[in-house]
């Protein structure tokens, strides 16, 4: 008796992926040829090579300076941003961040505005802020700073008067708040495991994930007209349901998928249907993205990214295949981070085009 839902469900998948779904499917084969857009990439280095395995395997970069203290700093970040710009224009964007150094004084909000149209003037399409906001940073009276701070506003007002969109990262994977035992990746318990001064586990007196998220929906909420895009999939990486409901809750967000493939494989193991379907409602507000970081040689190890080899477009291509393999067809994969094989979800081209495609170029207002 059983059985029955089963089957039934098993036939329902079998039609939408198979010959009965109306809109066909990209094979491996096309990946190399089809437009893409990598919407979160951080070039820490002016490496040619790059833009190299960028031109081959058909991608353009948005490439984002992060206020990170194991990354070079802000000015080199900029310098390295103009000379990959000025090597192909066309296939490599940045975006511009600016430091909490002064905040709630009365000067910093003209400074970094001033410093931000410098930015603009010289390419940037959007600004990133890092999770140090909510999680390090503090104001002159030493108290944490959360980006609902109405100290903001003056920045943020600018930005959308600009029409420039803001990408942010905050918090942590919800894995960060838990025992490593709970914790649904390999790549979160090891990391976590070996950098114990970022496991928020272990630091109950720090703002707890539904603080942060809290914070980060009031700021959305507070800005509608800013244009929002939540790196690592707003950090909601963990539930499509709960992403879902932020897109429902915030129309002018989307989000990124940079470094959280694992976490969308964990679900589609358990419910490929669901994630599918997901992504279907959702495709205008989906944004590829990688966080692939090429750093200078000798990185800080700490750095929370794909590993750093030596042949740094190896890794990109490689990263860049496996996710077009996961998203575009219904072809299986080994998974390292989450000990698995995960079927693709073998989203509809159309889907795929707004994806890697159409939804950054209308976001960052790239159109030419
Ligand atoms: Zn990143």
């Amino acid at each position: 008796m059983r059985l029955l839902p089963n089957i039934a469900l098993l036939t329902v998948s079998a039609l939408l992926i198979g010959a009965a779904d109306p809109a066909p499917l990209y094979s491996e084969a096309d990946f190399a040829h089809v437009a893409k857009f990598d919407a979160h990439v951080h070039a820490n280095v002016s490496d040619p090579r790059f833009l190299d395995v960028a031109r081959r395997d058909g991608f353009e970069l948005l490439s984002i300076n992060v206020d990170y203290p194991d990354f070079p700093a802000l000015r080199d970040q900029a310098t390295v941003a103009h000379e990959m710009r000025a090597k192909d224009p066309r296939r490599f964007r940045f975006a511009t961040t600016f430091s909490m150094q002064g905040f709630g004084t009365p000067e910093w909000t003209a400074r970094t505005n001033r410093a931000l149209d410098d930015a603009f003037a010289r390419g940037a399409v959007a600004v990133k802020v890092w999770k140090n906001i909510g999680m390090v940073a503090t104001d002159a009276e030493g108290k944490r700073v959360f980006l609902d701070d109405p100290r903001f506003d003056g920045v943020m007002a600018h930005l959308e008067q600009r029409g420039i969109p803001l990408i942010a990262h905050q918090a942590e994977p919800k894995n960060c708040w838990l025992p490593l035992d709970q914790m649904t990746t390999e790549n979160d318990r090891s990391y976590f495991r070996e950098h114990p001064e970022y496991y928020m586990y272990l630091h109950p007196e720090e703002p707890s994930y539904e603080a942060l998220m809290a914070a980060r929906d009031r700021f959305v909420a507070r800005h509608p007209k800013l244009a929002f895009d939540g790196a690592h999939m707003a950090s909601l990486e963990w539930s499509v349901d709960e992403l879902a409901r932020f897109f429902d809750r915030h129309p002018n967000a989307v989000v990124d998928l940079a470094a959280r493939m694992s976490n969308l494989q964990v679900q589609s193991n358990a419910d490929r249907a669901k994630v599918r379907a997901f992504f279907i409602k959702y495709q205008d507000r989906i944004l590829y993205g990688t966080d692939l970081t090429d750093s200078p040689p000798d990185p800080a190890a700490r750095a929370q990214n794909p590993p750093a080899t030596n042949d740094f477009p190896k890794e990109a291509d490689q990263v860049w295949r496996a996710d077009w393999r996961y998203l575009a067809t219904p072809l299986s994969q080994r998974v390292d981070a989450i000990n698995a094989d995960a079927p693709g979800l073998a989203l509809p081209r159309p889907v795929i085009d707004k994806i890697y495609w159409k939804n950054a170029q209308r976001f960052f207002k790239l159109g030419k």
